[in-house]
């Protein structure tokens, strides 16, 4: 079965808002095992409404809208759609009680218009809206499918999770399964190339999506049941394993910092945080893992100079002769904290984000993490990015990186006990 994607609305046209809504769906729908192969984006008008969901009927199987379904003039979604698909709309009792209690539970004012958000297309799957008013549809006809979703993303990505992701589950022949892998410290490309056989499979597929420093490997399998799906997957994710070993940090996990907080609760050890060019951000990333209290200590923002010495106690001499961002620093920033945490993990991060601070031996992107563990230190030079416009891409790896130095120590105490020197 192949999809399309078509989001409604002149907020997407203008550049007003991102479409997250497409990226959201085509994964989501990737991983279904239905192929996207068009994401479009109208404004809400109704001649180019029509002609593009003509064109999307004439070519997909199933079609998903997104936005318009409000109770507004300028909300022409479902109406358009139930015209050019000959499917009339009539007024639902049991939605419009719907709507009218939610607006009694909120203590709103409802008004006439919001009780067009009653009017449902004929013979279709009404999609409950718990998260909001206006319910979403699946619309069956001519062998077409289209599909209704909600503008509001808090609403849209709910309701497709819990209704109409189960609705396509029990449609699709071969109950499909993936799992994802996430790799750090290894870029897309050589990753590539160690596993250009496994990219060729055809079930399990692997696939790789990389975004700053990090790459998502989705192993993806088709099969008689779910046992025997999962059961290619394993087999994949060994091999990937073997091929891979410690660039892999975690499976069906979000992000670094969730596997961080994880590991950090469940060996009860403790962090802290001393940044310099990141600017507290790792101190950010830590803490919007919910349960980081019972790990993190605390974080402190040392930019200037005299602070580093003020408040962890580097060196004047140090600053002095090796700069601010020097491997020295680093080490006495990480040293100084743990004095003032008594954390298990001490870390520290100073660099150059740029665009400006370039010095002799020192390009943009030069940054000196160091990580204090009951009084050793392993402090590693990173050179980032060259260009001199990446300021946010520095400070984002800055983070991935020191916290995954924490990661491999944890996970991989026998390689990471070299790295760290008695200071
Ligand atoms: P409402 O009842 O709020 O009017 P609606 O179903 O009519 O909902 P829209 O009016 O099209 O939806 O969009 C509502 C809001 O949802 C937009 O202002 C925007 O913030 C968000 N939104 C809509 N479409 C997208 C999209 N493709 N990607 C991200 N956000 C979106
Ligand atoms: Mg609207």
């Amino acid at each position: 079965m192949n999809a399309e994607i078509i989001c409604v609305g002149t907020e997407i046209i203008l550049g007003d808002i991102l479409n997250t809504h497409s990226q959201f769906l085509s994964q989501e729908l990737a991983a279904l095992g239905l192929n996207v192969y068009y994401q479009t984006a109208v404004g809400d008008n109704d001649r180019r409404f029509t002609q593009i969901l003509k064109t999307a009927l004439e070519r997909s199987d199933v079609v998903f809208l997104t936005g318009g379904l409000g109770p507004t003039t300028d909300d022409i979604t479902k109406e358009v759609a139930c015209e050019l698909l000959g499917v009339p709309c009539v007024y639902d009792e049991s939605v419009g009680e719907k709507i009218k209690e939610y607006f009694l539970r909120s203590g709103r004012q409802m008004t006439d218009n919001n009780l067009k958000q009653a009017m449902v297309p004929q013979g279709s799957v009404i999609l409950e809206n718990s998260w909001g008013t206006a319910p979403g549809f699946i619309i069956e006809k001519d062998g077409k499918t289209v599909v209704l979703l909600p503008g509001p993303p808090r609403e849209l990505r709910p309701m497709f999770l819990e209704r109409a992701k189960p609705y396509f589950q029990a449609k699709m022949e071969q109950p499909i399964l993936s799992k994802s892998l996430r790799v750090f410290g290894i870029g897309e490309s050589a990753l590539e190339a160690q596993m250009e056989d496994l990219v060729r499979s055809s079930n399990p597929t692997v696939a790789l999506y990389a975004k700053d420093g990090e790459v998502l490997i989705r192993v993806t399998a088709k099969a008689s049941s779910e046992k025997v799906a999962e059961e290619a997957i394993d087999g994949m994710i060994e091999e990937l394993y073997r091929r891979l070993g410690s660039h892999i940090y975690g499976i069906n996990k979000d992000s670094l910092e969730q596997v961080l907080v994880e590991l950090l609760r469940e060996k009860k050890l403790t962090i802290a945080t001393a940044e310099s060019c990141t600017g507290g951000t790792l101190a950010g990333k830590i803490t919007e893992i919910s349960g980081s209290s019972e790990v993190f200590h605390m974080g402190i923002v040392t930019y200037a100079n005299h602070i580093k010495h003020q408040e962890l106690g580097v060196k004047e001499e140090t600053l002095r002769r090796w700069g601010a961002v020097s491997e020295q620093t680093a080490v006495e920033m990480a040293k100084g904290l743990s004095q003032k945490s008594g954390a298990d993990f001490n870390v520290s991060i100073t660099g150059i984000a740029g665009p400006t601070g370039a010095v002799e031996g020192k390009p943009v992107g030069t940054v000196y993490i160091a990580v204090e563990h009951h009084g050793k230190v392993w402090c590693k030079r990173y050179q980032f990015a060259r260009n001199r416009n990446e300021r946010a891409y520095i400070r984002t790896l800055s983070c991935l990186n020191a916290m995954n130095m924490v990661r491999l120590t944890i996970q991989q105490p026998e390689e990471t006990e070299k790295e760290y020197q008695n200071v």
